[in-house]
C-alpha cells in the first residue's frame, strides 16, 4: 500500500502522518509543538503566522 506524502505547512518537511485542517496539513510533530507552546512564546506567533498565510493562499 502506498502512502502519499504532504507536505507539512509549518516545517515544509513532506511526512506521512499529519492533521488535515481546512487549508493545511500539519504532520504530528509539528502538531505537538504547537500544543506544547504557550501563546506568550514567540514561536507561536510564528505557527500561527504559518498557517495563515496557507489559507490566505487557497482562498
Ligand atoms: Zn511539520
Amino acid at each position: 500500500m502506498r502512502e502519499s506524502m504532504k507536505v507539512c505547512k509549518v516545517c515544509d518537511q513532506p511526512k506521512h502522518e499529519g492533521l488535515q485542517l481546512l487549508y493545511a496539513f500539519i504532520c504530528t510533530d509539528c502538531e505537538k509543538e504547537i500544543i506544547n507552546t504557550s501563546p506568550e512564546e514567540e514561536r507561536y506567533d510564528y505557527y500561527v503566522e504559518r498557517l495563515k498565510a496557507c489559507s490566505y493562499q487557497k482562498q
